[in-house]
């Protein structure tokens, strides 16, 4: 199977970020590189590749001068893509004091897909995309004093300079910030710091200015769907799940390793044709199978009903199949915009978005889809209903998740 490195040569193969490539290679081609950048914007726009790219980049033994490429073939530059190269260090946060063991094995996967999620807090488990973790993933000050401040200010061991990236840096804690900060005032003339976050606001306004920043968007769903093609994805499921990925690419190659994203689609339907026919063994059945997969199953299968009623949607308000995200099941769509006319359908897409908000916020994901299940079966109906969540008491802690969730 394809992977990252055959979607073209050096640069290409980040995908979009005009503007923060042209920066980039920019300041390479100038020789005037900075010793501090911060790489922000949403998840899975890739800031990761960008500074993987910028490191090899800077590396590279035979870049001519006046260039941004990499050769992607001397030493140098095969060591950074193995994420071996001993004058790049790639941190990510974790719970905890020490390493956990599979910290290598995830830079190892980084290297053959910079853009797959592989953080701890994203991802607790390398081998099971559905597990969930409470636990908080910070940099520990010891660390930032060891693998910051210490290892950066050897002199670097192979090229010229000595890169750190620091993924999620607004995970450095306040004393940790502080010690890097006074790093940071004082850089060396061969070490660069990339900082990476999806939450800029969250990190020391002193660092923040120190840095030169380059800001990265949502990836366009065309190219998503490109790019998950070229890795082998079939074309219809590409379609859908680059509908899906709100322009994270690594929210699509998730999506995209989730096989049963088809039979998923037909589960979701059926959820709601049982919930429309009001049948209350067959809807605590279907409660029960989609509740029983956990809490990442079940916001799975969420956005798909989402974009599924979505379309709907669509369809029913401009009658334009050519933008609909389930091209391939556009006769059940088709159907049920005949069939049910008086469905208020835009309240079920904001009864579904709200389940899948109260999934993420850990509410019991049983009581959500029974809720979910009344709710969209009264939708459909046309009758009038409320949201999922109701307000039990606004008196003193705020409101309580009762009621209609009991
Ligand atoms: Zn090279």
């Amino acid at each position: 199977m394809a992977d990252f490195e055959s979607f073209g040569m050096g640069w290409e193969k980040l995908l979009d970020q005009v503007g923060a490539q042209n920066a980039l290679r920019h300041s390479i081609e100038n020789d005037r590189v900075s010793h501090a950048y911060l790489f922000f914007g949403p998840d899975g726009s890739g800031k990761r590749a960008a500074a993987l790219l910028f490191a090899q980049s800077l590396l590279c033994l035979n870049r001519a001068a006046g260039q941004a490429d990499p050769c992607e073939t001397c030493a140098a530059c095969l060591k950074v893509k193995r994420m071996t190269h001993p004058d790049v260090h790639f941190l990510m946060p974790y719970p905890g004091e020490d390493p956990p063991d599979d910290f290598r094995k995830r830079l190892d996967m980084l290297a053959v897909e910079p853009y797959r999620t592989l953080d701890y807090s994203r991802r607790p488990s390398i081998d099971d995309l559905s597990q969930t973790s409470n636990k908080q993933t910070i940099y520990e000050v010891r660390r930032v004093h060891d693998e910051l401040i210490r290892e950066m200010s050897f002199r670097p061991v192979e090229g010229s300079y000595k890169i750190a990236i620091i993924t999620d840096a607004d995970r450095l804690q306040k004393a940790g910030a502080n010690a890097f900060l006074k790093r940071l005032e004082e850089p060396f003339a061969d070490t660069i710091f990339i900082l990476l976050t999806v939450r800029p606001d969250r990190l020391l306004p002193t660092i923040v200015s120190r840095t030169q920043k380059v800001q990265f968007d949502r990836i366009a769903t065309d190219t998503i769907a490109r790019y998950l093609t070229s890795i082998g994805t079939d074309a219809s499921d590409a379609a859908l799940i680059s509908r899906m990925s709100d322009g994270s690419l690594s929210r699509a190659i998730d999506l995209a390793d989730h096989s049963e994203l088809r039979s998923g689609r037909e589960v979701v339907v059926d959820f709601l044709r049982v919930s429309f026919v009001d049948d209350a063994d067959a809807t605590e059945e279907a409660v029960r199978l989609l509740a029983g997969q956990g809490r990442e199953q079940v916001k799975l299968y969420l956005q798909l009903l989402l974009a599924w009623i979505r379309d709907l949607l669509i369809l029913r308000q401009t009658g334009d199949e050519s933008t609909l995200v389930n091209v391939d099941q556009i006769d059940a769509i088709r159907s049920f915009v005949a069939k049910l006319p008086d469905a208020d359908v835009a309240r079920m897409v904001s009864l579904i978005e709200e389940g899948l908000h109260l999934v993420e916020r850990n509410v019991n994901a049983t009581s959500v889809l029974r809720s979910l299940g009344i709710g969209l079966r009264d939708a459909m109906k046309g009758r009038p209903g409320g949201n999922l969540y109701q307000p039990l008491a606004r008196t003193s802690s705020g409101f309580v998740a009762k009621s209609a969730l009991a």
